[in-house]
């Protein structure tokens, strides 16, 4: 057994390990008051694709550069995601990582009081009819999270 992984299996098992229950009731409060929805070049292009329209177009309308990246505008009134209407994601089958992601974001797997503070927010998480994601399952969405959000900077 080589050095590295013998450091990562004395490592304690994370606080999910015995597994998180969530299941997503679309009730869009997520989308909803400020919080950057940030995205790569290709989940740019999809997004176009989805509404066919001009990439150049979508960035002017709907998109824009913060901290040098991409990122969602948001409604000056009220700091909800731009693509929000009538609390639902009008481009639901193109939407970012980041919102697929939730709520298997670092910051929200960082420790039970993390997880508990956004639940306060998300209503899908320890839900009634929420689906039971193992501790192989959650890991393998916050991969899909961490190599996301290396191309966020380009
Ligand atoms: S707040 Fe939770 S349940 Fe509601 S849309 Fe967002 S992820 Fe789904």
């Amino acid at each position: 057994m080589s050095k590295k992984q013998k450091t990562e299996s004395q490592q304690p098992p994370p606080w999910y390990a015995s597994g998180l229950k969530f299941k997503c009731t679309g009730c869009g409060a997520c989308c909803t008051g400020s919080g950057r929805v940030w995205l790569n070049e290709q989940e740019i292009y999809n997004i176009a694709d989805l509404l066919k329209q001009d990439v150049s177009h979508l960035v002017e309308e709907a998109i824009e550069r913060r901290e040098g990246r991409w990122t969602l505008k948001e409604n000056p009134q009220n700091g909800d995601c731009y693509f929000l209407s009538e609390q639902r994601c009008t481009i639901y089958q193109a939407r970012p990582q980041q919102c697929q992601g939730f709520p298997w974001w670092p910051s929200t797997l960082k420790d039970q009081v993390s997880w508990d503070e956004a639940k306060r927010v998300c209503e899908g998480i320890d839900h009634l009819d929420a689906e039971h994601f193992s501790l192989n399952q959650i890991n393998e969405q916050l991969k899909l999270e961490l190599e996301s959000r290396k191309l966020w900077k380009r």
